[in-house]
């Protein structure tokens, strides 16, 4: 039986945890809070030939043809055993469970741990790019675990269920007159998943989602269900906050909010020098500030979002993903000349004015991804992002013609609480590359990764990276501690596959 195709507009894991773990209470699928046309502003680009698939007109480059060997690959939906197929959203990884575990309550989850087969992987939305959700052994789906359990409105905590997914979380929350300002580009994430990799939005003022946690419940691979705060089991608070699922499994976590505000998100493309010069300012200034650098066409789209108290301004319909589409037709059409490419891009790309939308912020911060890709992210110190960038678009723009997808550059305020947070004590500006999920990213991401380590990068936790152990202890002064933590917890590394063992050191 071949692969499941994966260019569909469905953005859940493919047969993910389909069959045995059925969320107790469903999650709400709300109709898709669009977000306008970040790339969607060349859009226009349409009015070029189609192209079929990824071949190329024009005399195109070969590297825009490369697939990469796991998306091309065959997959059996089953294996001998019987044991059903599970993959990550961008298709990059895969296993057979042979266990498949839906979450029940703390005490009897724990119980069940002692005879579950290894590794044992809490499973999120299966979202990361990396391979640390793998497991032949036992998935576990907190699905079950879904939505807000306590409010406290004077405090402005609440206490959420480890698999709430963000787009519910972030309706539930508005109804209890709270948010919580930092959102990643997309809500399709649980709490546990996106907390356990160190997900983040943007703005230098505002921590990543693991900066607002209060306290959590841990239900540990040898059966002890702990709270866990600064001031109760600290070391374990500190250690498995950012834990990539080796420490056990969170049941719940106590966040701090904010009070829920309208924000007012300005768009608009600009040439890439305005971007670059304009940018040390521009991100202090304002609350969530991120840009996007659009290969080959000397233009980059600015993001930012601010706390107001102006009408709201309904969301316009998303054309990001059009517009992503009519890069690659771009690339496809005219790599074989960078002059030619850049002047179509300016030519369409500088005519749209800028673009207002006013609302709650979880409406505006997260928009829809239904065109899959890999990842590379690293963290880098502030002071080191645009020389870092700037090293990368000279080679990309040089040595790497294929490359049509934005490159999305943030900022992260410093946090302390997470031992492994890759914000760790450092206020940070990020840079992601993306790589179409049916071409192969192997070489671009490879060569791009020399210049994040050159300037001291630390890798997202979910997306794709090169770094073990040896590597990953340089970067982290409390690495050596947060590891004997880990093997406290679980002494015989139950919870690692060997993605995990490498990473660990384990
Ligand atoms: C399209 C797309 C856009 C993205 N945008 C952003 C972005 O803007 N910013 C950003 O920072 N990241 C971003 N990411 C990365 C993503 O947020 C992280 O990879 C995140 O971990 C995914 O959440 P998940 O629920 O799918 O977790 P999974 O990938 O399923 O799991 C991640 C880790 O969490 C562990 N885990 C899950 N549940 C629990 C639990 N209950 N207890 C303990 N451990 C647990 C798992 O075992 C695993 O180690 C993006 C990813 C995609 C695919």
């Amino acid at each position: 039986m071949s692969k499941p195709d994966l260019s569909s507009s469905s953005s859940e894991p493919v047969l993910s945890m389909a069959v045995t773990a059925e969320p107790a209470t469903a999650v709400t699928r709300r109709p898709a809070y669009r977000r306008r046309d970040v790339l969607g502003r060349i859009a226009a680009l349409s009015a070029l030939p189609v192209v079929a698939g990824s071949a190329t007109v024009a005399g195109g480059l070969t590297g825009c043809q490369r697939q990469s060997a796991a998306s091309a690959a065959s997959l059996p939906i089953a294996d001998a055993k019987g044991h059903l197929l599970w993959q990550n959203w961008s298709g990059l990884n895969h296993g057979y469970p042979a266990q498949r575990i839906a979450a029940d309550s703390p005490q009897a989850l724990a119980a069940r741990l002692a005879s579950a087969p290894v590794p044992i992987r809490v499973l999120g939305a299966s979202h990361s790019f990396n391979a640390q959700c793998v497991t032949e052994g036992t998935a576990l789906s907190i699905d079950g675990w879904s939505g807000i359990r306590a409010v406290d409105t004077t405090a402005l905590t609440a206490t959420v269920k480890a698999g709430t997914r963000l787009m519910q979380l972030g309706e539930e929350l508005a109804r209890a007159g709270q948010e919580m300002w930092s959102l990643p580009d997309i809500n399709k994430q649980t709490l546990a998943g996106a907390i356990s990799t160190g997900t983040h939005g943007a703005g230098l003022h505002i921590p990543a989602m693991h900066g607002r946690v209060h306290s959590f419940e841990l239900v540990t691979p040898t059966g002890q269900v702990l709270n866990c705060s600064p001031e109760t089991n600290a070391e374990l608070f500190h250690s498995a906050l950012v834990g990539l699922g080796s420490f056990g499994i969170v049941t719940e976590y106590t966040l701090l909010n904010w009070p829920l505000a309208r924000t007012r998100r300005e768009t608009q493309v600009v040439p890439l020098k305005q971007m670059l010069g304009e940018w040390e300012n521009l991100r202090q200034q304002h609350r969530n500030a991120e840009f996007y650098y659009l290969p080959f066409t000397d233009l980059a789209v600015r993001i930012l979002h601010d706390t107001t108290t102006d009408a709201p301004i309904p969301r316009p319909a998303d054309q990001d993903m059009d517009g992503l589409m009519d890069l690659k037709k771009l690339r496809d059409w005219a790599s074989w000349s960078t002059p030619l490419r850049k002047r179509i891009a300016q030519a369409l790309g500088n005519k749209h004015s800028p673009e207002v939308a006013v609302d709650e912020a979880w409406k505006l911060l997260s928009s829809e991804r239904t065109i899959r890709f890999n990842e590379m992210e690293y963290h880098l110190p502030l002071e080191h992002q645009l020389p870092a960038l700037e090293e990368i678009i000279h080679l990309i723009e040089t040595q790497f013609p294929e490359v049509f997808f934005p490159v999305e550059c943030r900022v992260v305020a410093a946090d302390e609480q997470a031992w492994l947070s890759p914000f760790y004590q450092r206020a940070t500006g990020s840079i992601a590359v993306h790589s179409y999920y049916r071409e192969d990213h192997t070489a671009v991401f490879g060569a791009i990764e020399k210049i994040f380590r050159r300037y001291g990068g630390r890798p997202h936790w979910g997306k794709l990276h090169s770094l073990k152990a040896a590597e990953l202890k340089e970067l982290y002064p409390r690495w050596q501690q947060v590891a004997a933590v880990r093997q406290q917890v679980d002494p015989q590394n139950r919870m690692l596959n060997a993605y995990l063992r490498a990473l660990w050191g384990a």
